[in-house]
């Protein structure tokens, strides 16, 4: 299996260093992130052993991983760590927060020493890894027995709860799935491997986890209220009636007390008003790939039921609906390079994507990244590994300069931008933004 891209002929680490020599604008703790987020990371025994008594990986949504359950030969989907702190070592990182996307062949290793763990790349010690302490509210359950971490897992470092209410969609099969996507065949293996994992929660049973989470926890700034494509119904419920009622109930519970955030697609601007009326601070309609004939193949299934024209004219009247700085829609960051359809150079991927982002940004509309996974269950990770570094740090270039551009201030709901405060942990973006201080 050949990676794609250029720069191919370098050893990972001296990949991270050639790169950082040629973009030193870019800082290298962001470098490496994006590196591990593409590649994903193996554990040690002794380090997964330390790992398991802090806070979990709790299969948010997806199972951004490398290798499905079934390949784990440690338990790692058990063990693995939700975060993990890049901070200090040889290159004496400002902390940095990456998300834990298991891959046992990869490069990037966790090792164990005295009861510390270090980073480590091709047996070169980078930095010393920290983790989080499992929050109180993860030992406990509901009153029906599900434990709050399935119904209510908090990443970000613990900013985020994180509130996948349905947890399929019905984009169903190789026609209509987002192609970089696994939520169904993810779900069917989380089952299998025995995890309490809730296909739809709810309303009260997220009340009741938020009612814990509140008399306990200080950490949580924001929830995030989400889940698969609705395109028929679900329990007799369109896809804004069902998400809708959620935050409703929520803000009626708890008015203010986190920012509230949901994805759902691309919906009609009276639809949109509803979940403005619910209570709704910031809606992500997510994008995914801006370049036309990709989406098409890509994301078919909004293609066909929406279309791309009509999603791009719809983020443009939510701009009007909750201001264009609340409209924040996601990118996956790096699919614009896979194969068979994807661009061939970093070049070509780069000029699309920053067209897509100069003409959001330009209508005051920030879109945000996910750093590519290519999951194994999903259509395109079956068979490929992600995009090229180089991307990756060109892009979080293309995305720093295109905001300052625009004037635009860091985006609403993710915590401080800046290296050694950013917390969002599944793309660099934040990390490389300007820190408060100095806007
Ligand atoms: S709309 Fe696409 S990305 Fe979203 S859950 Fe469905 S298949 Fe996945």
């Amino acid at each position: 299996m050949k990676p794609n891209g250029t720069n191919q002929q370098l050893s990972p680490l001296a990949s991270v260093e050639d790169l950082a020599a040629q973009y030193p604008d870019v800082p290298l703790e962001a470098i490496f992130k994006e590196d591990l987020l593409r590649r994903g990371v193996a554990w040690s025994h002794d380090a997964l052993e330390i790992a398991s008594r802090f806070k979990l990986k709790a299969y948010f949504i997806f199972s951004f991983d490398m290798v499905p359950i079934a390949q784990m030969d440690q338990n790692e989907n058990v063990k693995a760590p939700e975060e993990m702190r890049l901070a200090g070592g040889p290159f004496n990182f400002r902390p940095v927060v990456v998300s834990v996307r298991l891959n046992p062949d990869s490069p990037y290793r966790v090792e164990a020493e005295d009861d510390h763990l270090y980073l480590k790349l091709e047996e070169r010690a980078i930095t010393e890894v920290e983790l989080q302490p499992s929050p109180s509210y993860y030992k406990r359950t509901l009153a029906n027995g599900k434990p709050i971490m399935d119904i209510a897992p908090t990443i970000e470092w613990g900013y985020l709860l994180y509130l996948t209410v349905f947890r399929l969609c019905q984009y169903f099969g190789a026609q209509e799935e987002c192609q970089f996507c696994d939520i169904n065949e993810n779900y069917r293996q989380q089952k299998k491997s025995g995890r309490p994992y809730t296909s739809v929660k709810t309303v009260e049973e997220i009340l009741e986890a938020l009612e814990i989470i509140a008399s306990t926890d200080s950490e949580s700034k924001a929830y995030t209220v989400t889940g698969g494509s609705i395109t028929s119904r679900l329990e007799g419920r369109s896809e804004v009636e069902f998400y809708a009622r959620y935050p409703e109930m929520i803000e009626r519970r708890f008015p203010g007390r986190w920012i509230s955030k949901v994805v759902v697609q691309a919906l009609p601007r009276d639809q949109v008003q509803r979940f403005k009326d619910a209570g709704v601070q910031i809606y992500h309609p997510n994008y995914e790939i801006w370049d036309e004939r990709l989406f098409k193949i890509i994301c078919a299934g909004k293609a066909r039921y929406i279309g791309r024209d009509q999603w791009i004219r719809r983020i443009l009247d939510a701009a009007d609906v909750f201001g264009p700085q609340n409209v924040i829609p996601n990118f996956v960051a790096g699919i614009e390079m896979s194969r068979p359809e994807g661009f061939e150079t970093v070049d070509e991927a780069i000029e699309s994507t920053a067209e897509g982002l100069d003409f959001f940004m330009s209508n005051g509309v920030s879109p945000r990244f996910t750093t590519w996974c290519p999951e194994p269950l999903s259509v395109l990770g079956r068979n490929q590994e992600g995009a090229p570094l180089e991307y990756h740090v060109r892009l979080l270039r293309v995305y720093r300069d295109t905001r300052a551009k625009y004037r635009l201030q860091p985006p609403p709901g993710y915590g401080d931008p800046g290296l050694g405060r950013a917390v969002f942990s599944v793309s660099a973006f934040m990390d490389v933004l300007p820190p408060l201080s100095i806007h």
